[in-house]
């Protein structure tokens, strides 16, 4: 086997106490406290001949356990099972404080201090990569941001315009970003229709904060700033790119693919700091591998240039909801790409998107 030193690019650490009680919907919370239900109700499912169900609500309950994980490093245990020793991860952590649902009952600045201690920890600190995060509604002065960065030695930003503000959010453009382009640190932003939304944002509104386009006032103020679109534009945008025949007016996925929209930019050179991720999009392997395999291998300058910007991530522990694990998705990706590509994408390129190389 060869001596490729992965790094995954987007991972979370978080657990649920970071995550406000009333949040999913308040028709979910018994399982925040009885995870077992999930458990019986899939067992009752599958005794039902249900299997498809059944196996849902055990990824359900898959996931539920390792968000009630006790701190962020358990989770970090649990990750580390499926990848080589000297593998690196990317923790980004969330802030769920502004977003509609309640404080959460650990507030961000613990969660920043908690995975500061994991990455100084002398057995497991070294493959820990830390990212802050903001919301530019709880923190109008980027405080607790700097704090992370400057004090506790965080290595890029983490945004998540989902939840309720624009990627060229005034607190941002004035109080982040120009110091970010300074320090040579990347921002990593979530790219796709699904996730956590803000409870007051509309399906339209979260879409334009999080679209690809909605970065390019940012990328012309900070030309040199790397900026990661996670996500490659999300599932939902590849399943309308994979089935044009199922295309609905009503849909935008169709209309204005998040996924055509990254390649082109990427593609075109207009964009330098422009990068994306392939997490969790890529779980669904066997529909969308050919694909990016098809995109990163073309010999024509937009084909280098993607090869060049994309970065390996899983978004593992979001991933517990599907069927494949971590250590399949990666041994797969690795075996349908080619030694050499994936060598670009786990080690070459996150090196340079993180300003190490
Ligand atoms: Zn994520």
């Amino acid at each position: 086997m060869s001596d490729i030193r992965i790094t995954n690019c987007h991972t979370h650490l978080f657990h649920s106490r970071h995550v406000p009680a009333a949040y999913p919907y308040p028709a979910l919370k018994p399982f925040r406290k009885m995870p077992w239900l999930i458990k019986a109700l899939s067992f009752g499912a599958h005794l039902i001949g249900q299997q498809s169900v059944s196996e849902k609500l055990a990824r359900l309950y898959r996931f539920q356990k390792e968000a009630d994980e006790a701190s962020q490093r358990d989770i970090l245990d649990n990750l580390r099972r499926h990848y080589p020793n000297n593998t690196r991860f990317v923790a980004l952590p969330m802030e769920m404080s502004a977003f509609g649902f309640g404080a959460p009952e650990v507030p961000l600045s613990a969660q920043h201090d908690e995975l500061a201690k994991l990455s100084g920890d002398p057995e497991v600190g070294r493959s820990v990569i830390p990212f802050a995060t903001i919301d530019p509604r709880s923190d109008p002065q980027a405080q607790e941001l700097w704090r992370a960065i400057d004090g506790l030695k965080f290595r890029g930003l983490k945004l998540y315009p989902r939840l309720g503000f624009a990627p060229d959010d005034p607190v941002l453009m004035q109080k982040v970003y120009p110091r970010l382009e300074e320090k040579n640190l990347p921002v990593m932003s979530h790219c796709s229709r699904g996730g956590v939304q803000g409870r007051y944002l509309s399906d339209h509104w979260a879409d334009r904060y999080t679209e690809p386009e909605a970065f390019i006032p940012v990328m012309r103020a900070h030309p040199k700033l790397r900026i990661c679109l996670a996500h490659f534009g999300g599932q939902r945008d590849w399943d309308a790119y994979i089935n044009p025949d199922l295309e609905d007016p009503l849909d935008d996925a169709f209309g204005r693919n998040w996924q055509v929209a990254i390649r082109r930019m990427i593609g075109s050179g207009d964009y330098p700091g422009l990068w994306t991720d392939i997490s969790y999009t890529l779980f669904q392997f066997e529909e969308y591998a050919p694909f990016l395999r098809m995109f990163l291998t073309g010999d024509d300058d937009e084909s280098e240039r993607l090869r060049s910007r994309v970065l390996f991530g899983s978004d593992y522990y979001m991933t517990r909801l599907e069927a494949l694990s971590e250590k399949a998705v990666c041994i797969r990706l690795r075996n349908v790409l080619g030694e050499e590509i994936f060598r670009q994408i786990a080690e070459e390129n996150p090196a340079k998107w993180l300003g190490e190389a």
